[in-house]
């Protein structure tokens, strides 16, 4: 199994180089035959081919079964005409990897604001406000005078229905609870269609129970009952926003894994940004970025009919349960004495050992 590794930006190759630990363990453990490649994109990459995402690294990443990208220090790019590609964005658009998925959970033993969250947010990860991937040609967003800036957001049915539909799969899995976030009362046709189209696909799950929050009451939900959410399902700004409030309401950033998914392809990504102001401290929690990884691993499983693979995925989340239940154990943001590389490598040697 081929794996593309791409460090990014900011502490990309600092918590990169710690979750090489986990995958060579799991690989270890499993056997699973994994290779893993790796190459530059981000601001190394403009440094040395102009572009922060060289067109050899698509075709690359294209020819493996699955991708792990790491943050990205998107902000201090040049425009796109420059060199400055968003990495993450292209990928997302040409492999129309079009369902963000991103899990919050409370772990035992770590401190979170949210006294039991176990939910996943399943973000439409292709069309909204996101004015970089939603068109054929041209940007979603332009200024037809120098003192008017308009964004164009798109919402198509064919977009809403897939989404619903890996939305209601995952639920099926899990508590069979799912929940439809959207603004309808006030755009009523964009995310009227969103919510109706959902709505649809989830009527096919009879097993499912199904209800409807509006975005901004969704919000005041999750700080105050949070266990009352199993899967939510919405459109791409909304879901963006609201799987970083559940992140740091579940424990912090530097817990928040996710996966990009398409119907062909997967990419594991950190839902965090490159945290410049912690890059090349050895202090970065490179949790993020190995769940991330169990995620793509146990997508991989699935699609491909490989137990093992789920299997190294789930021994994965009780390794990190399992190290972060060591209160000294655990990195900095969670209050540890641990450093990103003695982190992974704990995790690593926890799965080697079989404890997890
Ligand atoms: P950020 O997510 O990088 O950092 C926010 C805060 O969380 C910082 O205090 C940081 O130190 C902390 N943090 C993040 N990840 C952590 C980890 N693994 N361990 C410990 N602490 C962690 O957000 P930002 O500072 O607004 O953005 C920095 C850069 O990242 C910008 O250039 C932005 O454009 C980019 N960005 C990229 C992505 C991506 O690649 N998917 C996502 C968001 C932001």
């Amino acid at each position: 199994m081929r794996l593309m590794l791409l460090p990014g930006d900011g502490i990309g190759p600092e918590i990169g180089a710690g979750l090489r630990h986990v995958l060579s363990a799991a690989n270890d453990r499993f056997g699973l035959g994994l290779t893993l490649e790796t190459a530059e994109v981000g601001l190394a990459a403009l440094t040395k081919a102009g572009t922060t995402l060289p067109e050899t690294v698509l075709e690359a990443a294209r020819g493996c079964e699955g991708i792990i990208l790491g943050p990205l220090s998107t902000y201090e790019y040049p425009p796109a005409s420059e060199g400055g590609i968003n990495a993450s964005a292209a990928f997302r658009k040409e492999l129309d990897l079009y369902a963000n998925i991103r899990p919050a959970r409370t772990r035992p033993g770590v401190r979170a604001a949210a006294s039991d969250m176990d939910l996943v947010v399943v973000r439409e990860n292709t069309e909204g406000f996101y004015a970089d991937r939603t068109m054929f040609a041209g940007s979603g967003e332009f200024m037809p005078t120098e003192d008017l800036a308009l964004a164009l957001r798109k919402v198509s049915r064919a977009g809403s229905a897939r989404i619903a539909r890996q939305a209601c799969e995952l639920a099926m899995r899990r508590a069979k609870r799912l929940t439809i976030v959207h603004k309808a009362n006030v755009l009523k046709l964009t995310d009227g269609l969103f919510h109706k189209t959902a709505s649809k696909v989830a009527e096919e799950y009879r097993e499912i129970e199904v209800d409807e929050v509006l975005v901004d009451a969704a919000a005041s939900l999750l700080v105050r009952q949070p266990s009352r959410f199993d899967v939510i399902v919405t459109t791409n700004m909304f879901g963006d926003i609201l799987s970083n409030l559940t992140a740091e309401l579940s424990g912090g950033l530097g817990l928040a894994a996710s996966l990009n998914a398409g119907d062909q392809y997967a990419m594991a990504q950190a839902s965090h940004g490159s945290a410049p102001d912690i890059a090349g401290r050895d202090v970065a929690n490179p949790s993020s970025l190995i769940l991330s990884a169990a995620m793509l691993f146990d997508w991989l499983g699935r699609r491909n009919g490989v137990p093992d693979l789920r299997s190294a995925a789930d021994a994965i989340e009780r390794a990190v349960d399992g190290q972060l239940a060591e209160p000294a154990g655990r990195t900095r943001d969670l209050g540890g004495d641990f450093g990103t590389q003695a982190f992974a490598q704990a995790v690593a040697d926890r799965l080697r050992a079989g404890h997890a």
